[in-house]
């Protein structure tokens, strides 16, 4: 690459502090993506003004924590340079928690804070407006900049050689860098993943050895590292890697617990093959975090239900445990609540069974209700990644899009009670009757009437109806309610289906 494009607000800022006699660098990942050709994720830039000086410089700045980095807000429209990050050159003090360096001390020169970086690759400073290079009093007005790279170029590590070499070294001894911050183990798994490059040797090796380490980390640090893994393009890889470099096994065991463990006839892959491959398609399909999740957990609970031999292997209820492991990981890893729901929802369901002529009009309206409208697209979404990912893909995408074209023709129907032409208060007005489970009861068993015929949502044939519901005992309502919860489940599955068929219900 022989320029290197350097955003206006990015320069100004480096202009800024050069003109303040402090040198400026442009340093870690945005070095390390125009060496690659890639667009930088964000730019940062170190220096070594201390943060006071800094922000005499930016008064639009914040200095929020003790690490030397104060955020510059800057004026531009674009997301990726509204807040840009000026770190003062570092070093690091002892790190006896494996976390946090018990001090930060400053640095005097660049190379000193380079060599606190993770990977060489990561290790590369660029002086972008050395104040010998600048014409005086010359403005620039173009948004983008360039600026011959050659000679501004401070590379202590042979990051570029590594760079084009596709390696991810450590900087220093790998024993010592994962011992003062175990997460740069998971940190090397993930660039791998996102870069398509490989580990070095002697780093891979101190990975195995020093693993147990990564039990020091805060649950935060390692989601957000493995949800940065599983988005990368790598990620399946990735995630075996963390097996190899016995990783795995600390951060998620349970994904392990499908290693070696064979299917039915419709696989051709173990549990553990499986869901990384489900993953994969994802993955390539650059479908969204929980999407990805899921269908990396679907089949989590496969081994613990796997009954009989394959090739004739049973699973029953599986997805019911697959979404309790799945909760358990995910919440140990402190994801958010609405991530954990969702991929537990989508886990849980995912055996949603769909047959062309069998399922009703009511059916797909039940099913609707069941999972949420406004959740089909990635139950589809997990369901082609789970028929990918079986090796054997049956020839069913057919039947897909007949769900799809059948979900289409109910989709304006009502099914929920929101959705109803009378609600709880002019029930309760209706009947003269106060709040009770009762009146909820009759709620339900009036949406399932309407699910059955949409025709029949009227405030006429409500009403008439509900007069009818309430002449019922309450032992009688109350059965009505789970009947209509248990219609709900006629979608979920084949396998539930047959344990019914089975051991209760004719
Ligand atoms: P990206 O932002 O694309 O994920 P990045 O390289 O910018 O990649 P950041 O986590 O934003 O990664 O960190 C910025 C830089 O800070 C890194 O390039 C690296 O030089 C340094 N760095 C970050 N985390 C660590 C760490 N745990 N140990 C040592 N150096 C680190
Ligand atoms: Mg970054």
């Amino acid at each position: 690459m022989s320029k290197l494009e350097i955003p206006k607000e990015v320069a100004d800022i480096c202009k800024k502090l050069e003109e303040a006699d402090f040198e400026a660098y442009l340093v870690g990942g945005c070095v390390r993506d125009i060496l690659l050709n890639r667009e930088p994720k964000d730019w940062d830039i170190t220096t070594n003004a201390k943060p006071e000086q800094v922000q005499k410089i930016f008064p639009d700045s914040a200095y929020e924590n003790k690490f030397g980095t104060v955020a510059v807000k800057t004026r531009s429209e674009n997301e990726k340079l509204k807040i840009i990050e000026i770190t003062t050159f570092r070093i690091e003090g002892k790190y006896t928690d494996k976390r946090h360096p018990d001090e930060v001390k400053f640095a005097k020169t660049v190379e000193e804070d380079l060599s606190r970086r993770d990977f060489t690759i990561n290790a590369i400073a660029v002086r972008v407006n050395g104040k010998s290079k600048m014409e005086k009093g010359k403005t620039e007005t173009k948004s983008i900049i360039h600026y011959p790279l050659s000679i501004e170029l401070t590379d202590p590590f042979d990051g570029q050689e590594d760079t084009k070499n596709k390696i991810i070294k450590t900087v220093g001894k790998s024993s010592d860098r994962f011992n003062e911050d175990a997460l740069r183990m998971m940190r090397a798994v993930r660039f791998a993943a996102e870069l398509g490059f490989d580990i070095d040797k002697k780093t891979e090796d101190a990975i195995t050895k020093e693993a147990g380490l990564i039990e020091m980390i805060a649950k935060e640090r390692i989601r957000d590292e493995f949800t940065k893994l599983v988005m990368a393009p790598g990620a399946m890889k990735g995630i075996e890697k963390l097996e190899e470099l016995g990783l795995l096994k600390l951060i998620m065991p349970e994904l392990r617990e499908g290693i070696g463990v064979t299917q039915d006839k419709h696989h051709i892959y173990t549990v553990w093959e499986h869901n990384l491959r489900a993953l994969d398609y994802t993955v390539k399909k650059n479908y969204s975090l929980e999407v990805r999740l899921a269908a990396l957990f679907h089949d989590l609970g496969k081994p613990k239900t796997k009954a009989g031999k394959s090739p004739n292997s049973t699973f029953y209820n599986h997805e019911m445990v697959s979404a309790k492991m799945a909760a358990k990981i995910l919440d140990r890893l402190h994801f958010s609540n609405s991530i954990v729901e969702k991929v537990i929802h989508l886990v849980r369901y995912h055996m949603f069974y769909y047959n062309v002529g069998e399922v009703t009009e009511a059916g797909v309206r039940r099913f609707l209700a069941r999972v949420g409208p406004e959740n089909i697209d990635d139950f589809i979404k997990i369901r082609e990644a789970d028929r990918i990912g079986s090796g054997v893909p049956k020839a069913v995408p057919y039947k897909l899009r007949h769900l799809l074209f059948m979900i289409d023709k109910v989709k304006r129907d009502p099914i929920s009670p929101k959705m109803l032409k009378i609600n709880g208060n002019e029930l309760m007005e209706f009947l003269k009757i106060n709040p009770s489970p009762r009146v909820g009861w009759i709620l339900a068993a009036l949406l399932e009437e309407v699910i059955e015929d949409p025709k029949r949502n009227e405030k006429e044939y409500l009403e008439n109806k509900t007069k009818e519901l309430n002449g019922l005992s309450e032992k009688e309502l109350q059965r009505l309610f789970e009947k209509a919860r248990e219609s709900k489940t006629e979608f979920e599955g084949e396998i539930e289906k047959e344990i019914k068929r089975k051991y209760y219900i004719k």
